[in-house]
C-alpha cells in the first residue's frame, strides 16, 4: 500500500471537482481524502501502485469540462491507512499569494491560433488565464500588468474587454494580448540586421533550419539554439561552436504521434509530456540510428519535449520534423534572456535570430524529468515547476539556502514552506555569480522574504560559501551528503532514523576528504558516518575529475603502492605519455596534490576507465552515464567481491572487485556485463551495509542516483529485504536539491541543545 499525493492548481474551484475526485476514487476503490483550499486542490489516496496510477492518469483525462489544470504536482508517500474517501471540509486561513510558473498553452488558445477566423490567428503570444508566461515575466507581487514586462504593452480595445470582462477566459489575464497591441516577432541575421517581422519572421526561422544553419529562438523563459535533428553537419557545426563535445541535446518534437514513432513512451511519460509543466523527458529511443548520430552519441535515450508556447507550435508546425532544441548559452552559463546579450554572447555560435520584444524578467530553464519504478525523478526543475514550494510539516524562521557549486539552486522558508529558485547552473562564471544573486533578489523581490539565518554548503571554496560568509547574517555550514539525505527525506516526508546514502562526485567532508560514498545514520537532530567506501587517492585533484585514466591510478596505487609503477604493460600506463606518468609518479608516491576520496562517482570513473571506455570527460558525469547505457537490455545478475572491514564507521573494501575487474578485462570479457556486475555490486554494497547498520528505512540520494538501473535496483533489493527505501521524485537527486537539505538541515541544528544562534555555526 502507498500513498499518492496530489496537488493540482488551475481553474478547479466551483467546477465540480470534488465531487468528480470523490467519484474516481471511489470508483477505483481507493480510500483518502480530497479538500480545496486557497493553494488549489489537495488530494490524497491510497491503494496499489497500479490504481494509483489509474487514477493519477485519469484526472487528467475525464476531468471536468470546465476545470482547467494549471500545474499538477504528484509525489508517492508512506501509507497512512485510509479507510474510506471523504470530502474533507475546504481549509479555511490567509490565502497566501503564490506567484506561478510558466504554464504550457492551453487547448482553447492552441485552437485560436490555428484557426483563420480567429482574431489570434497565427499570434505568437496568444494566451489565457489558464496558460502562458508568469514567472518568467512577474517583477513584483501583486501579480498585475504593471508589475510584469507586459506593461509596456497597452493593451488595445479588444483585449482590454476580454480583460475586464468577468466571465471570459482572459478575465484579468495579465499577459493578455494580441497582434494589434502585444509583442512581435523579428528576425535578425547573426548582426542584429531585421529580416523579416511577424509572420514572416517564423517562415524564414522554419526555411533556415531547413536549410542546415543553427537559429537562436527567443522562447519563454530563455534563448534556445535550434537545428534540424535529421542534418548531421548542422548538429556537428553547433557542438563545435558551443563548445559542447559530447554532452546529449535536447529535441522537441512537433507532435506527441512522431515522439511515439521514435521512443517508447508510458502512460506516465506521456502525461509528463502533454502536461502544463511540459519539462524535457528522457525516453528511450526505438533506433540508435534515427536522427543526426552527433544528438547523443552512444545514448540509448533521449530528451524529449512538445512544444510549449504559441511560437513553438507555429515554428514547428512550418518545419514539422523534431529539432535540437537546446539552452542558449555557451557550455555551462546562464541561458540569454535579452536579445541584443543574445546577439553578442551567441555571437559566432547562431546564424540567425528568432526574437520578439516581451522582455524575460529571469531565466527559466526547460525542466528535464525521468520516469523510473512507475514514477516521476526530477532531474532539472524550472520552468512548469519553480517556484512552487515542497511543504513541510513543521513552521520555519526564514531561512536562506544557498546551495551547492554545479547546478545551484537556492531556497527559502516561509512558514511551513520551502521555495526552491530555478535551476541556475554552475556558479563558474560572472554570469552565474549574478543569476545566482537575482534569485535570492527575487525572494525578496516576491515575497518580502528577509532571512534570519544562511544555509550554505562546508566547502570553503564554493562560490555560494564565501557569499555567505560575507553577509552580516549567521551561516550554518550543513555536510554535503547530509544535505542531500535531508532534502530526500523532506521531499518523502519521513523523519528519522534513516539510513541515508549520498553517492555523488564531490562533496567537502569534514575530516578534509573528499567524500561521495557515503552511509549516513540519521537521527531527528544530526548525523553520524556510519560507512564509507575505503579512500583512495586522486592525483591533481579537481584535475582527476575530468580524466578517469588518473582516478584509475589513484585506485590501483591504493592497492599496489609504488610497485604499481613496475607493471609496466598495464593498459592504463597507455593512457598517458612517458612525462605525464612521471609527473603522476612523483605525486602520488609523494603525496603532493593528491586528495583521498570515498566517491563512488569516482569509482565509476575508475572503472570507466579500466574497461577503456572513457579516459578523458567530455561533460560531467559522462563516464557514470556511459557505463549505464553499455548494460542496457543486458541480463547479468552476477557481483564481484567486495569487503567490509571496521566497525564503527565500516569501511567497504573495493580492492577485490577491482582485481577481478582488471582479470575480466584483460580475458577480454565484454564492457556490457563487467558494467552490469558493477552495477550489481553496488547494489548488494547498499544491502550489505544496510544489515549490518538495521535501520529499516533507507534514503537514497546524490548525483549518482540518477542511474535508473542503479536506483530500480537498490529499491527493488531493498524491499526485497524488508526495508524501506526512499528516493527522489520532486527535487533532484543531484546538487540541485541541496538547497532545499540546507534549509531542513540548517533548521535541525537550532534544535540542538548546544545551539548559539550567533555567529557563523560550524557544528558539523
Ligand atoms: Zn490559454
Ligand atoms: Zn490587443
Ligand atoms: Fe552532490
Amino acid at each position: 500500500m502507498t500513498r499518492l499525493k496530489v496537488t493540482i492548481r488551475g481553474a478547479v474551484q466551483g467546477v465540480g471537482f470534488r465531487p468528480f475526485i470523490y467519484r474516481l476514487a471511489t470508483e477505483l476503490g481507493l480510500p483518502g481524502w480530497v479538500n480545496n483550499s486557497p493553494e488549489g486542490v489537495f488530494i490524497e489516496v491510497e491503494g496499489n501502485p497500479v490504481e494509483l496510477e489509474k487514477f493519477l492518469l485519469r484526472i487528467q483525462e475525464e476531468k471536468p469540462l470546465l476545470a482547467v489544470i494549471q500545474s499538477l504536482e504528484f509525489q508517492y508517500l508512506d501509507s497512512l491507512g485510509y479507510s474510506d474517501f471523504e470530502i474533507r471540509p475546504s481549509a479555511e486561513g490567509e490565502k497566501r499569494v503564490y506567484v506561478l510558473p510558466d504554464i504550457a498553452t492551453c487547448q482553447e488558445c492552441l485552437a485560436e491560433i490555428f484557426d483563420p477566423t480567429n482574431r489570434r490567428y497565427r499570434y505568437s503570444f496568444t494566451n489565457c488565464t489558464n496558460c502562458g508566461p508568469r514567472f518568467s515575466i512577474i517583477e513584483a507581487l501583486p501579480y498585475d500588468r504593471g508589475n510584469t514586462s507586459m506593461k509596456k504593452f497597452p493593451m488595445c480595445e479588444t483585449c482590454r474587454a476580454e480583460y475586464e470582462k468577468p466571465l471570459d477566459r482572459r478575465f484579468h489575464a495579465q499577459p493578455n494580448a494580441c497582434s494589434a497591441c502585444g509583442p512581435q516577432l523579428q528576425y535578425w541575421d547573426a548582426e542584429g540586421r531585421v529580416i523579416a517581422e511577424r509572420d514572416e519572421a517564423l517562415s524564414k526561422a522554419a526555411q533556415a533550419i531547413r536549410d542546415g544553419n543553427i537559429v537562436a529562438v527567443k522562447g519563454i523563459g530563455g534563448f534556445h539554439l535550434m537545428v534540424d535533428a535529421a542534418n548531421e553537419e548542422a548538429v556537428k557545426q553547433l557542438r563545435a561552436r558551443k563548445h559542447r563535445e559530447e554532452k546529449p541535446f535536447a529535441l522537441m518534437f512537433p507532435s506527441l504521434e512522431l515522439v511515439k514513432e521514435h521512443c517508447d513512451v508510458s502512460a506516465l511519460e506521456e502525461r509528463a509530456l502533454g502536461s502544463p509543466e511540459a519539462p524535457i523527458v528522457i525516453l528511450k529511443r526505438k533506433s540508435e540510428v534515427s536522427f543526426a548520430p552527433s544528438i547523443a552519441p552512444g545514448n540509448p535515450y533521449l530528451g524529449v519535449m512538445l512544444p510549449y508556447t504559441p511560437l513553438h507550435y507555429l515554428l514547428m508546425r512550418g518545419f514539422n520534423s523534431p529539432v535540437v532544441a537546446t539552452s542558449g548559452n555557451i557550455s555551462d552559463e546562464p541561458i540569454c534572456i535579452d536579445e541584443r546579450e543574445a546577439l553578442e554572447r551567441l555571437h559566432g555560435i547562431a546564424d540567425f535570430f528568432l526574437v520578439h520584444d516581451r522582455p524575460i524578467v529571469r531565466s527559466v530553464d526547460d525542466s528535464i524529468v525521468r520516469v523510473m519504478l512507475s514514477r516521476e525523478m526530477m532531474l532539472r526543475r524550472a520552468r512548469g515547476f519553480a517556484p512552487f514550494p515542497i511543504h513541510l510539516g513543521e513552521v520555519l524562521p526564514p531561512l536562506l539556502a544557498l546551495g551547492g557549486h554545479l547546478k545551484n539552486t537556492v531556497a527559502a522558508s516561509i512558514d511551513n514552506e520551502i521555495f526552491i529558485s530555478q535551476h541556475i547552473g554552475d556558479l563558474e562564471t560572472e554570469k552565474s555569480h549574478a543569476a545566482f544573486v537575482a534569485a535570492i533578489q527575487s525572494f525578496r523581490d516576491l515575497y518580502e522574504f528577509r532571512p534570519e539565518m544562511l544555509a550554505c554548503d562546508l566547502h570553503p571554496d564554493y562560490m555560494s560559501t564565501q557569499f555567505a560568509q560575507s553577509s552580516r547574517i549567521p551561516v550554518t555550514q550543513v555536510q554535503h551528503h547530509y544535505a542531500h539525505v535531508i532534502s530526500c527525506m523532506a521531499e518523502n516526508e519521513v523523519n528519522g532514523p534513516v539510513l541515508g546514502i549520498a553517492w555523488d562526485g564531490t562533496g567537502y567532508g569534514p575530516d578534509g576528504t573528499i567524500w561521495g560514498g557515503e552511509f549516513l545514520k540519521i537521527n531527528d537532530i544530526s548525523f553520524e558516518r556510519a560507512a564509507y567506501f575505503r579512500p583512495f587517492p586522486l592525483p591533481g585533484g579537481e584535475k582527476a575529475v575530468k580524466e578517469p585514466r588518473r582516478v584509475a591510478l589513484g585506485l590501483l596505487f591504493e592497492v599496489f603502492g609504488e610497485d604499481l609503477f613496475q607493471m609496466k604493460d598495464w593498459e592504463i600506463f597507455k593512457a598517458f605519455s612517458p612525462s605525464e606518468l612521471d609527473v603522476l609518479k612523483s605525486m602520488l608516491t609523494k603525496k603532493i596534490n593528491c586528495p583521498l576520496t570515498s566517491s563512488v562517482g569516482r569509482l565509476f570513473d575508475g572503472v570507466a576507465s579500466l574497461t577503456g571506455l572513457h579516459q578523458m570527460l567530455r561533460f560531467e558525469g559522462q563516464a557514470a552515464m556511459g557505463l549505464e547505457f553499455a548494460l542496457d537490455g543486458v541480463a547479468v545478475e552476477d557481483v564481484y567481491p567486495f569487503c567490509l572491514t571496521g566497525e564503527n564507521p565500516i569501511v567497504i573494501d573495493w580492492e577485490a572487485m577491482i582485481f577481478e575487474i582488471l582479470t575480466e578485462v584483460q580475458s577480454g570479457n565484454p564492457l556490457k556485463s563487467i558494467s552490469a556486475k558493477f552495477h550489481n555490486t553496488l547494489v548488494e554494497i547498499i544491502i550489505k551495509v544496510a544489515k549490518e547498520l538495521g535501520e529499516e528505512k533507507v534514503v537514497l540520494s546524490g548525483g549518482c542516483f540518477q542511474n535508473k538501473y542503479l536506483t530500480e535496483r537498490a529499491v527493488r533489493r531493498l524491499e526485497d529485504a524488508g526495508f524501506c527505501p526512499y528516493w527522489h521524485q520532486r527535487v533532484p537527486p543531484n546538487d540541485g536539491g541541496l538547497a532545499l537539505g540546507q534549509v531542513v538541515a540548517a533548521f535541525r541544528e537550532t534544535k540542538r541543545s548546544d545551539y548559539v544562534s550567533v555567529g557563523s555555526g560550524k557544528n558539523y
